[in-house]
């Protein structure tokens, strides 16, 4: 019988005993703190350990806990917990507020049709697009649009799955099993797991960056499934949201509109919602949406994904434009690929220096006040 790492009788007075999910449990689970970013199933299941799952409410549980082997992996790939986060740092040479980058510009994809449905100026889609057609990768792990603010996890394998994906346009016939959920997060690398027996496979991973934080630390780990993930592209993350019908009702209740008539969402330097039937686009400043805030997000200090290869988001750019954070070699790659090649357009007029400082000086204002409100609810 194997021997059970967590019985206190196996260690002496001060030695460490292994972490295990009983762990993650305690120090986050309870706490209502994970981000249900799946990292800690991913392992489990990839390495086909099979000890833990998710739950259809989002939180991982333990499916069959006489299958832990109390290795401690699912431990240390959280993000919610800080052991590792030292040597990525240093990797990844981090610097507060807002980690280390080689290049700031606002660019939008040449694509008209992408222009179209992107969330801002679609040089995630277009980047992706470059990546397939130039044989870099061999799929994405995107997410597709399925209801009323809810997304899945969206393997995307041509040009026309990664199109698909960008799915801004609300599309009421969705299945109507997701009509009722509410949900801006998506467990999208909980897909790694599918991909794992596939060493040759290469992919790119579009993230929130809780979700690009756990695929470091399990690259650090270097341990499946991350070992296919060749490129992270991360996007900006103020806060996620996520509720059920009544408070659906009561918040269409108190801005006065309807989930119905939404065209498309965006969060920028707020919550942005295009409704069919009005001219301007209904604004909600982040602190209106403080009840439907995700738990874990309070508690998340990174905004801007310290650690992609480049980092996407729409605040301080002008409509249509992303504002795009390139910092790794990787990243300065794969930008000059799209941009060279013509996926991508920099107008030279939106890039000056001045505009440069001002989009920088904006990011940094985001970050710190993210920053802050961690500090304070800690
Ligand atoms: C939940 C969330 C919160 C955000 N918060 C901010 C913010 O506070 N400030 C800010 O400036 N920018 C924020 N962004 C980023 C911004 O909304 C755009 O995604 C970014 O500017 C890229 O725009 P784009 O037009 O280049 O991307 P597109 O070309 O439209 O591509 C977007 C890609 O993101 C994927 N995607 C969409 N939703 C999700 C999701 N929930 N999880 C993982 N992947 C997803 C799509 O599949 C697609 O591949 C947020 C994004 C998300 C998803
Ligand atoms: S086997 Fe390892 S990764 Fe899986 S739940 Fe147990 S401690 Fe976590
Ligand atoms: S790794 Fe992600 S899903 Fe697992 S406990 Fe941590 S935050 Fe939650
Ligand atoms: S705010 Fe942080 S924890 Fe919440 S979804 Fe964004 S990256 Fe994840």
């Amino acid at each position: 019988m194997l021997r059970d790492l967590t019985e206190d009788r196996f260690y002496k007075e001060n030695e460490v005993k292994p972490k295990s999910f009983e762990d993650l449990i305690k120090e986050v689970h309870e706490k209502g703190i994970c981000g249900e970013c799946g990292g800690c199933v991913s392992f489990c299941s990839a390495a086909e350990i099979g000890a833990i799952d998710i739950s259809p409410s989002g939180l991982p549980y333990y499916s069959n806990k006489d299958n832990c082997l109390h290795c401690g992996i699912c431990y240390l790939i959280c993000p919610e917990i800080h052991e590792l986060d030292k040597e990525l740092n240093e990797k990844f040479n981090f610097k507060p507020p807002i980690g280390t980058w080689s290049k700031i510009v606002t660019a939008q994809a040449s694509d008209p049709q992408i222009q179209k449905f992107a969330t801002d100026g679609g040089v995630v889609t277009a980047i992706l697009i470059a990546l397939l057609e130039n044989n870099l990768i061999d799929a994405a792990i995107v997410s597709k649009k399925i209801g009323p603010f809810q997304r899945t996890p969206f393997f995307a394998k041509n040009k026309q799955d990664i199109i698909e994906a960008i799915g801004t346009n609300y599309n009421i016939e969705g299945p109507v099993s997701e009509l009722g959920k509410y949900n801006t997060f998506v467990p999208t690398i909980t897909e790694l797991k599918k991909v794992v027996g596939s060493d040759k496979m290469k992919l790119a991973v579009v993230g929130v960056p809780c979700q690009i934080h756990s695929i470091r630390k399990m690259q650090e780990l270097k341990i499946i499934p991350a070992h296919v993930v060749e490129y992270t592209l991360g996007l900006f993350c103020y806060e996620n949201f996520k509720f059920n019908d009544a408070v659906r009702a009561r918040t269409e209740e108190r801005f006065n509109f309807s989930f119905i008539d939404i065209e498309k969402m965006n969060i920028k330097e707020n919550l942005i919602i295009n409704l069919k039937n009005r001219d301007k686009p209904l604004t909600i400043e982040f602190s209106e949406m403080q009840d439907v805030m995700r738990n874990a997000c309070r508690v998340c200090e990174n905004f801007t994904n310290y650690y992609a290869d480049i980092s996407f988001g729409g605040v301080a750019s002008k409509q249509g434009f992303t504002t795009t954070l390139i910092r790794t070699k990787t990243g300065e790659k794969i930008y000059n690929l799209a941009l060279n090649k013509g996926y991508i357009e920099e107008p030279a007029e939106l890039n000056t220096s001045l505009e440069k400082s001002k989009m920088i000086a904006q990011i940094i204002s985001f970050s710190k006040k993210k920053s802050r409100r961690a500090e304070e609810y800690r």
